[in-house]
């Protein structure tokens, strides 16, 4: 069933052409996902011996700014896929008895993407989204009780582990006979992703560097920008995840923050870009839409100034485009053509 799964370098290919940049996350990302076939079919379908080596799987954990592509990542791994893949919010989850979601529910949405076989889930791929909204909030673990932080990781942790759990079906179809659902998480794969806003400070202190050291290029270079390269486990730790967790994320890695440069590729060269998905809405009203390459330079610079990232550019574009969008339909021209004096007016 995995043998001919994805090579890594096939994985990030497919990658690239929907993500801009992010060129290491890609990699470490693509061998994770290779590997996750090659575990499976290793341990589940081939199971020479007993005493054979058993594979063990190496979750992830991805620390990016928001709006770098980590959702997106995970989003069109998922697409290339053969096993079950869900994307889950950390946010939600609270300690067992407290108003929010159980930890156990992260794989009732995994189930679900299964058609609820069971042991079709148990070999899927979960992302778990803002993470690091789970961290221990003080140094102190025992005041009072940390109903979002300390108690949702221990859930977690027994998740990441690999365990058997009781999984609530609720939410989709109906069963029954049965209260909970078994799934053994022993060979489900774990993404995470966060944004560990301010732990560049404590990659700074553990770098015994400034963030925006005056002696910062003879150390290493480093400087605010690239701080996130460095981050580590004890990062991790300091910022408030408990160490099992993050002994259970072995494989680390960072997104880069968006330059200039990227946001504009942003909007021209994914397969599905937003300016591609412009032309094409002006195409199916048999108009070519034409952009000025100044346009671009103006969204850029309007998504950096409001400090949003990819994330803003969707929004500015909306916004440029929103009276065109109404009127060029029933204009009864062939063309249309946004200048950049036509967008600097509507922003
Ligand atoms: P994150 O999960 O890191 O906060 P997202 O993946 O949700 O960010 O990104 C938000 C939006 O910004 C995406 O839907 C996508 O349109 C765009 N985007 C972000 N990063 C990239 C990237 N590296 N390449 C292409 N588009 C991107």
């Amino acid at each position: 069933m995995f043998e001919n799964a994805p090579k890594p370098a096939e994985i990030k290919a497919y990658l690239d052409q929907y993500v801009i940049g992010q060129d290491r996350a890609k990699k470490v990302l693509s061998v994770a996902v290779y590997n996750h076939y090659k575990r499976l079919q290793h341990n589940l379908i081939d199971r020479v011996s007993e005493d054979d080596v058993e594979l063990e799987k190496s979750n992830i954990l991805l620390v990016g700014p928001t709006g770098t592509g980590k959702t997106l990542l995970a989003r069109t791994i998922a697409r290339m896929l053969a096993v079950p893949f869900t994307i889950v919010d950390a946010t939600v989850l609270t300690e067992a008895g407290y108003v929010g979601e159980d930890v156990e529910s992260l794989l009732t949405r995994l189930l679900q993407e299964a058609d609820y076989n069971v042991p079709l889930a148990e070999c899927g791929i979960v992302f778990i989204d803002e993470i690091d909204k789970i961290a221990r909030k003080s140094d102190n673990p025992s005041i009072t009780r940390d109903v979002s932080g300390e108690g949702v990781q221990q859930g977690l942790l027994k998740l990441l582990e690999g365990s058997v759990v009781n999984v609530p079906p609720q939410g989709g179809r109906k069963h029954p006979e049965q209260e909970f659902i078994h799934v053994n998480t022993q060979n489900i794969l774990f993404i995470c992703g966060g944004a560990f806003e301010g732990i560049e400070r404590h990659i700074a202190l553990r770098k015994n560097t400034q963030i925006i050291g005056f002696n910062a290029e003879e150390k290493e270079r480093i400087s605010k920008d690239n701080l996130l390269e460095y981050v580590e486990a004890s990062d991790l730790r300091a910022y408030g995840l408990i160490p099992e967790i993050v002994g259970r994320l072995p494989v680390v890695t960072y997104l880069d923050q968006l330059d200039r440069d990227s946001l504009k590729r942003i909007l021209t060269e994914p397969k599905n870009a937003l300016l591609r998905q412009y032309k094409k809405m002006f195409e199916l009203d048999g108009m070519k839409l034409v952009i000025d390459p100044e346009v671009l330079d103006i969204i850029v610079d309007t998504s950096i100034k409001n400090k949003l990232g990819a994330r803003g550019l969707r929004s500015i574009c909306e916004k440029i485009m929103a009276d065109a969008l109404f009127e060029a339909p029933s204009s009864g021209k062939k063309t249309f053509r946004l200048t950049a004096a036509y967008a600097r007016k509507r922003l």
